[in-house]
């Protein structure tokens, strides 16, 4: 390892500058120069104790000159799966010819991490409703403000990785405000097969960054508590396209998903609610492809005399479905996303070329 500067950070140089260096990354306790590797802990907040709550950065400069980029995860602390992603990013990829900056920030809200939970449990406040944080605001927006301030607002785009409320899962998504340019260039790149485009809450940090300057997509994926491989690997491949398209990498190039939709705001229609309260058999998995009329679920009493059926209002994708099996009247059951025809056409054409593939995660 490399040397131990006084705050503690770890300090090593993992590539000689180029002639065409850019500058160094500079935040509150010191620089990390071109061709240099950080590690570092940020203190966002105290316990009760007085104790520092620190946050886990590592900050990659690569040799040559190029936009920096964050990627964040966790700013719900039990979601895990974008964990693994920057996790990966930051310390397994090879990045002696990173032509720009990485800022990863694995776990934002350290302690929802440390409870696995959604929430800030001190405060019990939602970190991704609290940006751009304020320095005299709540518990939640003081902590946003020391991440806003000091790694988001530095930075050129970022992605926000995120996964389903725990108790449902996702397909791999991104979600963008697509009226805004650079926004809607950084998810073509990502490269996944569904967009869905709003705004996004205030005080998210993709809405809130994005007006700031710094074009941000969040990143859906899967369900909460757990590492699901396959989908780590599909979005360390979205990585990778936004690092070609944005010229991070000269050695990668822009993935096309076979197929893209970007579906406008307007989700609360395309949630399918449970109308009744019972036991779930849910028949698809997250990316199934649905045609009008297919049953999507049966929702039963405990002894099975009763079963209502859910069929499919439109065709489409089912973007988010249900985990735990068990609803009441008015829960959301699973999240259909309609496809126009051309859209279908490709989605049946991928399945014919690979028909072992039922789903597209
Ligand atoms: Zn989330």
């Amino acid at each position: 390892m490399g040397m131990i500067t006084d705050d503690g950070t770890v300090l090593e140089r993992f590539a000689d500058a180029a002639e065409e260096a850019g500058d160094p990354f500079v935040y509150p306790d010191g620089r990390v120069k071109p061709g240099e590797r950080a590690y570092l802990y940020h203190e966002v907040s105290q316990t009760y104790l007085g104790d520092p709550v620190n946050i886990p950065v590592t900050v990659i400069n690569g040799p040559a000159a190029g936009p920096t980029v964050f990627l964040t995860a966790a700013a719900h602390g039990d979601e895990l799966n974008g964990i693994a992603v920057v996790r990966e990013v930051a310390h397994d990829w090879d990045h002696s010819k990173l032509n720009g900056t990485l800022v990863c920030l694995p776990v934002l809200n350290v302690p929802g991490f440390l409870a696995q939970q959604r929430y800030l449990p001190i405060y019990d406040r939602d970190l991704n409703r609290s940006f751009p944080g304020s320095r005299t605001g709540s518990g939640g927006r003081r902590i946003a403000a020391r991440i806003f301030d000091h790694f988001i607002e530095p930075c050129d785009l970022g992605l926000d990785f995120h996964t389903s409320t725990r108790g449902r899962t996702n397909m791999l998504h991104a979600r963008a405000d697509m009226t805004d340019e650079d926004v809607a260039r950084l998810a073509r790149a990502f490269s996944t097969n569904v967009i869905l485009d709003s705004e996004g809450p205030g005080g998210t940090l993709r809405r809130e960054a994005s007006e700031a300057g710094v074009p941000t997509i969040t990143v859906e994926m899967g369900e909460a508590h757990r590492f699901q491989r396959p989908l780590i690997d599909r979005a360390l491949n979205g990585v990778v396209s936004v690092l070609a398209e944005y010229g991070l990498s000269e050695e990668s190039t822009v993935h096309w998903p076979g197929w893209r939709t970007v579906i406008s705001e307007d989700s609360e229609k395309t949630w399918l609610r449970a109308d009744v309260g019972g036991i779930v058999d849910m028949e698809h998995d997250r990316g199934a492809l649905v045609y009008e009329g297919d049953r999507v679920c049966t929702i039963s009493n405990p002894f099975k005399t009763n079963t209502e059926t859910v069929e499919a209002p439109f065709t489409g994708i089912l973007v988010g479905v249900l985990e735990n099996p068990v609803v009441y009247p008015g829960n959301p059951l699973c999240h259909l996303v309609e496809l126009d025809a051309d859209t279908l056409r490709a989605v049946e054409r991928q399945q014919q070329y690979d028909p072992t593939r039922e789903s597209f995660l």
